[in-house]
């Protein structure tokens, strides 16, 4: 008889859905009798949601004891309740592949044969989704909310939230909304106002930028705005809806309101303020001089804008211009070291840039191996050591989340997505303007 140990997870997110460890363990042991599996060992983690294997105590502990050959095989219910995301995939099954361990699923195929690999590589490509579409999920869940007119987000100045989605006006602040939008419209200048709301309603601090916001806020005539579109709202208004699209067609510029800016910047939080460490933000403005109007897609710290910073905004396309290229620069060793880069290297004469060969590889057309040889060739370069098929593994993972990145014709989503599958944080290097970025990757799981 084949020994086996079993693994179970749920995530705090399942538990309160009522999935239980115990509907997983019965499916789990109808299998293994089924198959003629003796389990000699159970492995569960609860209630934690953490995306990566590290985090899993279970899990590690299975690992361990896998490696020290206590069992032959380990089963699941699904594969998705082993490995979160595909570098968890392709790192624990070659890990455990050395000790002749394997991983099972209960439901899914798990044949070792090149489908049932390829199966395997699908679907934990498939669970990786599922983490992204959750965000879909809930975008569509707040979209029906704001069909019935409840509000949805952070609750707005001028009312307080008395149940979910409830607005009622609160009457102190209301009186600022419409103060605002009275001044405004007798010919007082944002700046003005700003000014003089700071001596009169010095409760908090306010800026000619933020009051443009505020009299924007389409909740103040009686609407409520998801994503691009805007429903009517159960809540009351402060202003009438002449007072607000009187205001709204002077701050428009006497233009038709534009739509929600295009998005372009893909590394968002991930870079790091220069002076304080913050996550930066990303925006994107439409900048009208005379006739033209372009896009600006600028990094902003959040520490700024509560007065805690002095870093200004920082141009972004340029900017992940610089990380994009460094990141085709990078080389396979790369992918697997914790910090990788300063700056993309020069090209040297008559040298076949490594950022071309890696493209090759990214693109599938050369095996990460036959880059390798080539650019050691060609460096004439030291380090000639056997990879572990762990680093391989991490290394093809990687690449291909790079490839990811690099790849303008995805969907920025996916792009995102695989950044952050990948990088730890960019920080920015140099004393001045325009800042070197310098990327730190994602630590390898040290089981
Ligand atoms: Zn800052």
């Amino acid at each position: 008889m084949k020994t086996a140990a079993i693994y179970l997870r749920v995530s705090t997110e399942e538990q309160t859905k009522g999935h239980s460890l115990d509907t997983q363990r019965e499916r789990v042991k109808a299998f293994a009798a089924r198959e003629g599996y003796l389990t000699v060992e159970e492995y569960a983690d609860d209630g934690i949601s953490a995306k990566t294997a590290a985090k899993r105590p279970g899990f590690q502990r299975m690992v361990r004891d896998a490696m020290d050959g206590k069992f032959e095989a380990v089963l699941a219910y699904k594969f998705d309740r082993l490995f979160r995301n595909t570098e968890d995939h392709a790192v624990y099954t070659n890990r455990l592949a050395k000790k002749g361990v394997r991983f099972i699923s209960a439901t899914e195929p798990s044949d070792d044969s090149t489908s049932g690999k390829l199966i395997r590589d699908i679907l934990a490509a498939v669970s990786e989704a599922d983490n992204l579409m959750r965000g879909e999920r809930i975008a569509a869940a707040k979209k029906h909310q704001a069909q019935r007119g409840c509000h949805v987000g952070n609750t707005p100045f001028g009312y307080k939230r008395v149940a979910p989605g409830q607005l009622e006006v609160y009457e102190p602040e209301a009186e600022v909304v419409r103060e605002t939008y009275r001044r405004f419209l007798t010919g007082h200048s944002l700046g003005k106002i700003a000014r003089d709301f700071n001596a009169e309603f010095p409760f908090r601090n306010w800026y000619g930028p933020s009051m443009r916001m505020l009299m924007l806020r389409v909740t103040y005539k009686g609407r409520i705005q998801c994503r691009d579109e805007v429903y009517p709202g159960n809540h009351e208004a402060l202003v009438d809806e002449a007072t607000w699209d009187a205001a709204a067609t002077i701050l428009y510029g006497n233009k038709p309101a534009q739509g929600r800016p295009p998005k372009r910047l893909v590394f968002g939080s991930l870079v790091r303020c220069q002076e304080c460490g913050r996550r930066l933000g990303t925006r994107t403005f439409l900048n009208r001089t005379g006739e033209t109007s372009r896009y600006l897609h600028v990094y902003y710290c959040k520490g700024q804008v509560a007065g805690l910073c002095g870093f200004r905004l920082m141009g972004g396309i340029r900017f992940e211009q610089r990380i994009l290229a460094a990141l085709a620069a990078l080389k396979p060793d790369d992918l697997v070291k914790e910090v990788v880069h300063r700056k993309a290297p020069r090209k040297r004469n008559g040298e076949l840039g490594r950022e071309r060969v890696m493209q090759l590889v990214f693109k599938g057309l050369v095996t990460t191996e036959q880059a390798e040889k080539f650019l050691k060739e060609q460096a004439a370069g030291p380090d000639g050591e056997e990879k572990e098929p762990d680093t391989k593994a991490i290394i093809r993972v990687r690449g291909q989340a790079v490839a990811a990145i690099l790849d303008e014709s995805l969907a920025l989503p996916l792009r995102r997505h695989a950044a952050k599958q990948v990088i730890e944080r960019i920080e920015l290097r140099g004393k001045e303007r325009p800042y070197r970025p310098f990327i730190v990757l994602r630590p390898r799981d040290e089981a």
